[in-house]
């Protein structure tokens, strides 16, 4: 049996690794700061709270669909602020006005290209008319999520209910749950531990809950296999193990484009000042969350395994949902392409903090080159063990 599964693309392929199950390899050298490969989810969804912080984004590719400028104005809360070069946002305010809304449910698409695939993908399942919605389980079950889960959330319980959308929807059901197969790795006392995790401690109750819920809004048919208790609980251990967060923002999208842009070093000591002055503004205002979050799947990214001194990292340059997975160092023939699933702050931890939080989160213990070249100081870092003590409390 050869050990080298499939050939992604030509830059990467994936192979059994020696104690991490399947990863993801470079077919040939790659440099840093280039693209290792580019792919779009396979199902994703914005999270719940926030269109509830008026975040406007399409419900299918999760471009952000208010002009750079009004979304500066909003998060900084300055409504006569006025951006300069406002040519290098890609949303016009024309465009933005003849967004495309369902005519049925009057949710957003930034194009009727986007409406038309999300259609016949799932969106035809769980179109609501307002005047149907407080009734509806997929209402239900959007409500119950969020009083599971105050801002940020990691995963959503809308990917499940779309993925279940698809399976139901499409004219070969075996097709796409195959397509998702691969994803389901993990045994069923790892699930257990995951789903309890992104539930909770009421978590027994919630299962059953969601499982009720899930129950009303697909019909079953196809899906009777799935959607038994324990299968729930395998979907919630899939979108637990899985979620990649994306973030989307037409103001990032025009700084990236300004950093682009040709200028003379005044003009650019200037727009620089801007910058930095807005983003401190709007953290001022609004907090961290500055761009309009979600969560998906993505079938080449998600064989990633993690690092954490990580040679790639992932990007949404395009304002859109659409993975740029990017070199963060020099990559060799056939090295491993590694991620850090930990954030900027967790990042910067003890060895024995992050091996806590990688062995809680995604259950394995860490043997990365930083973590095995820390080994012998373990003994004098681990002092920072109590600022997780809240985690511990829960499990
Ligand atoms: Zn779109
Ligand atoms: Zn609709
Ligand atoms: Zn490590």
């Amino acid at each position: 049996m050869s050990l080298i599964e499939m050939l992604a693309s030509d830059n990467v392929y994936v192979k059994e690794t020696l104690s991490k199950g399947k990863g993801l390899f470079a077919a040939s050298a790659i440099k840093k700061g280039d693209t290792i490969l580019t792919e779009k989810p396979l199902v994703l969804c914005q999270f719940s709270w926030n269109r509830q912080y008026n975040y406007v984004a399409c419900d299918y590719c999760m471009r952000s669909l208010e002009t750079a400028q009004n979304m500066a104005r909003r998060l900084a809360a300055d409504y006569t602020l006025e951006l300069p070069y406002h040519e290098q946002c890609s949303l016009s305010v024309q465009r933005v006005n003849s967004i495309y809304k369902c005519p049925n449910c009057c949710i957003p698409f930034c194009s009727k290209e986007c409406y038309s695939e999300a259609y016949e993908k799932y969106h035809k399942s769980l179109c609501l008319h307002p005047d149907e919605m407080s009734e509806s389980p997929v209402y239900r079950i959007e409500e119950a999520w969020k009083q599971l889960h105050y801002p940020p959330e990691t995963a959503s319980v809308m990917l499940i209910v779309r993925i279940l959308a698809m399976i139901a929807q499409s004219q070969c059901p075996e097709m796409v749950m195959s397509e998702f197969q691969q994803f389901f790795s993990k045994t069923k006392n790892e699930e257990h531990k995951i789903t309890h995790k992104l539930l909770g401690n009421k978590f027994k109750e919630q299962i059953i809950l969601m499982h009720s819920l899930l129950q009303e809004i697909v019909p079953t048919g196809e899906l009777s296999k799935l959607l038994t208790i324990s299968g729930v609980q395998s979907l919630f251990a899939l979108i637990g193990m899985n979620g990649q967060g994306i973030g989307t923002s037409s103001l990032s999208e025009y700084v990236h484009n300004i950093d682009a842009k040709v200028m003379s070093d005044n003009e650019r000591e200037q727009i620089d000042a801007f910058i930095d002055q807005l983003y401190l503004h709007m953290e001022k205002e609004s907090g961290s969350f500055l761009n309009c979050e979600g969560s998906g799947l993505f079938k080449m990214q998600s064989r990633c395994n993690h690092s954490c001194y990580p040679n790639a990292e992932a990007t949404f340059p395009y304002n859109n949902s659409t993975l740029v997975l990017v070199a963060t160092e020099d990559i060799t023939k056939d090295e491993e392409i590694c991620v850090c699933y930990l954030d900027e702050c967790q990042r910067s931890r003890s060895r024995h903090s992050r091996r806590k939080l990688l062995r809680e989160n995604y259950l394995f213990e860490c043997t990365c080159s930083l973590c095995e070249s820390e080994v012998d100081h373990e003994s004098e870092t681990s002092s920072d063990d109590s600022e997780m003590s809240e985690d511990a409390s829960d499990s």
